[in-house]
């Protein structure tokens, strides 16, 4: 007898057959005329399977009939065509296994709904629930969206480390990674010696893979990192944590458009698959979460992102009418309340932003021939404010190396960036997006937190 999954057995298709299916109990009901429904779930997708369990079952009265919330069971038995409302099929049960009970006094996942807030302190159990077990669909549906739309298009995948010197400067403040003895660091003329540290100079866990990425596409062309990244940004909000997953394409020969182009075509790309491949899981988020997210995924496949000069953001947002907690006015950076006027008010979809003043952005940015702008650019999107950060990367040694004197660099620090312009120097450029911004983008979970399997936030590293 093949053991298949929930998803697999609630196909008309599989009428007729005998299988085994292993999960956990949702619930128990019991019928006058002798027998039981056992509802079983087993993550594959978020339905759960109707067993039909018989009195005549050998462990009916001992076993099946004391089965509760969060028992794991296999069951044996055939499947049938059901006569239930949203159901095609059901199992009528041979025999049933139970793996291990689950106390329902003590179970905290019984019929009550919890919120999201409490669940947060079980994370060992959440994704038992249907929101997290169809936020961990979702989230697996766009980690392989992503892959095969860089594969498809010759991107290699590259890793960059996870403990690196260099700090991608501006990217936000960094953990240090030392095994130094904190009680009594060794000191040099009153300060902390970190010539005698691990790796002989102070390190820190990435803040972006991007430096590294630009080694990889001076020579490979087209690259991509996809790997955790930490930021230990002491702002609690519902946007930030200090772990989470970014996806930095790198691409030679890429100017500011080709690299608008490309993250729109990433986006549009990635909210059709979650739309076509998460039909099920959508439909809950849609109704149970946000009614929203269905029509602004679907706005995203269809329509054109807007693209706006920061210059003509700011004109924009002074023209609104809005009172803002932060003013506007040119050369200061966005908060996110004014990015998502602009996609959520003004333009109703998604806008890429671009030509930033120097002075709000990190000196490896192209600088414009106004001598006042570079060439990042931000892709807005409603509910999640900037989803995607990027630019095109100057690719002249005399303008790099000015640029970071006037940010108070080294050069000498970034000899081997520096390198890369003076040896076979292209146009490039690349982005940033954040994966758990982009989960939170197609789900309309409004927290973060509930949007990453173990949250890493200021004060919460219990899992
Ligand atoms: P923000 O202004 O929203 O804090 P940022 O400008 O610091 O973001 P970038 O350095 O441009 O972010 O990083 C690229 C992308 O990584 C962002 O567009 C966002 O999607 C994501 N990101 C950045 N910081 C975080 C964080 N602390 N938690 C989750 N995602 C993040
Ligand atoms: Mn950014």
């Amino acid at each position: 007898m093949d053991t298949i999954s929930v998803a697999a057995a609630r196909d008309p298709q599989t009428v007729g057959q005998r299988v085994k299916l292993q999960g956990w109990v949702r619930t128990r009901r019991d019928s006058k005329a002798g027998f039981s429904f056992v509802e079983i779930n087993d993550g594959s997708c978020m339905a759960n399977i109707q067993a039909i369990c018989d009195a005549d079952l050998a462990n009916y009265e001992s076993e099946v009939k004391k089965l509760s919330a969060g028992c794991s069971v296999t069951i044996a038995g055939e499947i049938k065509e059901s006569g239930g409302k949203g159901q095609a099929t059901e199992v009528h049960a041979e025999s049933v296994t139970v793996h291990g009970w689950a106390d329902p006094q003590e179970y905290p996942l019984q019929k009550k709904r919890h919120s999201f807030e409490k669940l947060r302190e079980w994370a060992h159990l959440r994704p038992r629930t249907n929101t997290f077990g169809a936020v961990s669909r979702v989230r697996n549906c766009i980690c392989n969206s992503i892959h095969q739309f860089f594969q498809e298009r010759e991107f290699l995948y590259v890793h960059t480390p996870i403990i690196t010197a260099s700090d991608c400067e501006g990217a936000g403040e960094m953990f240090k990674v030392t095994t130094l003895d904190l009680e009594q660091p060794p000191r040099e003329n009153g300060r902390v010696d970190y010539a005698q540290d691990f790796f002989d100079r102070p390190s820190y866990l990435t803040v972006s893979g991007q430096l590294e990425a630009e080694i990889y596409a001076t020579a490979l062309g087209k690259v991509y990192t996809f790997g955790p990244t930490f930021r230990a940004e002491n702002s609690n909000t519902s946007r930030h944590l200090a772990e989470f997953w970014m996806i930095e394409p790198e691409m030679a020969f890429y100017e500011l458009d080709d690299n608008m182009s490309l993250a729109e075509e990433f986006l549009k790309r990635i909210a059709s698959d979650v739309l076509v491949k998460c039909g099920e899981d959508m439909e809950f988020f849609n109704q149970r979460i946000d009614d929203t997210v269905l029509a602004t995924l679907e706005k995203i496949v269809d329509s054109e992102f807007v693209r706006l000069p920061y210059t003509e953001a700011v004109e924009v947002l002074e023209k609104s009418g809005k009172t803002f907690e932060y003013p506007v006015n040119w050369g200061t950076d966005l908060q996110s309340e004014h990015e998502r006027y602009l996609t959520e008010e003004h333009f109703e979809g998604p806008v890429i932003l671009f030509d930033y003043p120097k002075t709000i952005k990190p000196f490896y940015m192209k600088l414009n021939d106004d001598d006042r702008t570079v060439r990042a650019m931000d892709v807005l999107v409603p509910r999640v404010g900037e989803i995607i950060g990027g630019s095109q990367r100057e690719d002249r040694l005399d303008v790099l190396e000015a640029r970071m004197k006037e940010q108070e660099l080294n050069p000498d620090d970034y000899w081997w960036y520096l390198d890369l312009r003076r040896f076979g120097t292209v146009p490039h450029s690349g982005f940033g997006l954040g994966l758990e911004r982009v989960i939170q983008f197609a789900t309309g979970m409004t927290n973060i937190r509930d949007v990453i399997p173990f949250p890493r936030t200021p004060g919460s590293a219990e899992f």
